[in-house]
């Protein structure tokens, strides 16, 4: 439970500018407006927002809101897609961002030491310079940070094959909600020394600490990447594709799925040649040395045509592999020019399951009446559902909100789960038992309690 105490945000303002220093230390309107909201397009204005610039830095404002009772709520890029970083109780927004040194990269070992505040798409291109390679990559990679997809246990397009932010995490530093710090020096690629403190952390949504470092693995870089856009008439068809490609033993370096909305946006756009007669695409990846990419992008072409690809293309070169890929990261923005509002929802069921899921997502639509556009890491079994609407319109929001959780009992009834990367924040919080049991929920709040007894650390979120 939060302790209410009374206390100004001008005498939380006055500690914090004591302890940091007056450019660390955020409280214009117009300035806590930008950190107020992440791309759920969802807002609440902070009371206040820091910078700190070290670990200890950070356990100062935490010792602040300890004595005041001041939610603190830790941001990365505000990229989050659950609402995660929205301080929707008012209080101290934590920005990491001026936290974003590569301290080391470590090619001997295979090892990055990083601050939280670094760009994923930065750490890319340092590593890759250096012939490395880490594989993390959300789509957002552009701007989003590390720590913030430590803290969302993000995925991307890659982790079919290479796994997620969670398996790169070797070791975390952190400032907990008691003040105490955790640190991992080990860059060791194993440990088994009790509870795994780290692990805990991953995928919290910074409801239990702050990351203020991070030890990552690397690999060293492959050595070709082929690049293939396959279409298909039907979306089951393209479904059939993923888990057929898996299930004879092939598996891609990235499977992306996109249905007949993204293909019309994709149209306009007309930034990639799609036959007319395709509803469903699929952007496959290999890697690998020359010799292995080519023998198992074959392979999958081989998949596809069995279950009916209209068509099997390789980019040709680098820009229209990039051209490709542009095209499906802009799917996030261009749906809504399908409508103004959008619920986006990232289930996850095991592979085999697609098929299943993608025809009952279909239903859906039909059933509800509602535009439901589909992409999303199908290699892992990962959907994004975006149910295109006027939520302003409380109707339609209710029809929207019957849908979801449809879409939710379908996914664990398919054993899958209701979030593959985003995490729950603020916006699938009231959908968690759906999956989770009851016992799972108290266990759940009684680590949350046993690791945030003053009830500070981002209040709201994952547990209501
Ligand atoms: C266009 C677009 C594409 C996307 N594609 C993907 C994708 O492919 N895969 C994917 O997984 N996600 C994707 N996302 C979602 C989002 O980018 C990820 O969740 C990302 O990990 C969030 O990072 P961030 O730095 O923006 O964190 P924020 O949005 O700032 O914060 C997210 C959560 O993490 C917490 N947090 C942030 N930093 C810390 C820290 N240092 N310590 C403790 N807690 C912290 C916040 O409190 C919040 O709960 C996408 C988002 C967009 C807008």
């Amino acid at each position: 439970m939060l302790i209410m105490v009374t206390v100004t945000a001008q005498t939380v303002r006055t500690a914090l500018v004591r302890a940091l220093s007056e450019d660390q230390v955020f409280d214009d309107q117009a300035e806590r407006i930008c950190y107020s909201y992440d791309a759920t397009r969802l807002e609440a204005l902070p009371d206040v927002v820091v910078f700190p610039q070290t670990p200890e830095q950070v356990q100062q404002v935490v010792a602040i809101a300890i004595d005041t009772g001041t939610p603190l709520v830790p941001r990365g890029a505000g990229t989050g897609f659950v609402g995660g970083a929205v301080p929707v109780k008012g209080g101290i927004v934590l920005s990491l961002e001026r936290m974003n040194r590569i301290i080391e990269i470590d090619p001997h070992n295979l090892v990055a030491v990083v601050e939280p505040g670094v760009v994923t798409g930065d750490l890319h291109k340092a590593v890759e310079a250096m012939g490395l390679f880490y594989p993390p990559d959300p789509s957002s990679a552009a701007t989003c940070t590390i720590g913030g997809n430590a803290a969302c246990g993000a995925t991307g397009p890659r982790s079919v094959k290479y796994g997620g932010t969670r398996d790169y995490v070797l070791g975390l530093d952190a400032v907990l909600p008691t003040g105490e710090m955790v640190h991992t020096p080990s860059k060791a690629v194993k440990r088994v020394v009790g509870i795994d403190l780290a692990r805990l952390l991953v995928g919290t949504e910074g409801t239990l600490g702050i990351i203020t470092g991070l030890t990552l693995r690397l690999l060293p870089k492959p050595a070709t990447v082929r690049t293939m856009l396959a279409s298909f008439t039907r979306v089951t068809d393209a479904a059939r594709a993923v888990s057929g490609t898996i299930a004879a033993g092939w598996l891609p370096r990235a499977c992306e799925f996109m249905d007949h909305r993204c293909l019309e946006l994709i149209r306009a756009h007309g930034a990639v040649t799609i036959p007319d007669a395709a509803g469903a695409l699929l952007i496959l990846e290999t890697d690998g040395t020359a010799e292995e990419s080519a023998r198992v992008a074959a392979a999958i072409s081989e998949v596809c045509r069995e279950v009916g690809a209209l068509e099997v293309r390789t980019a040709e070169s680098t820009e229209e592999a990039a051209a490709i890929w542009a095209a499906r990261k802009a799917l996030s923005q261009a749906m809504y020019e399908v409508a103004p509002g959008k619920i986006n929802e990232d289930i996850v069921v095991p592979r085999s399951a697609l098929p299943e899921l993608v025809a009952q997502v279909d239903e859906l639509a039909m059933q509800s009446g509602l535009a439901i556009v589909c992409f999303g890491h199908a290699g892992e079994g990962n959907l994004h559902v975006n149910i295109m609407a006027d939520l302003a319109d409380p109707s339609i929001r209710q029809t929207a909100e019957v849908v979801v959780q449809s879409l939710f009992d379908t996914v664990v009834r398919l054993k899958g789960s209701v979030s593959g990367e985003h995490g729950i924040g603020l916006t699938k919080a009231r959908y968690l038992p759906t999956e989770v049991s009851a016992e799972g929920l108290q266990v759940m709040a009684r680590v949350k309690a046993a690791m945030d007894p003053h009830g500070i650390m981002n209040p709201g979120k994952i547990l209501l």
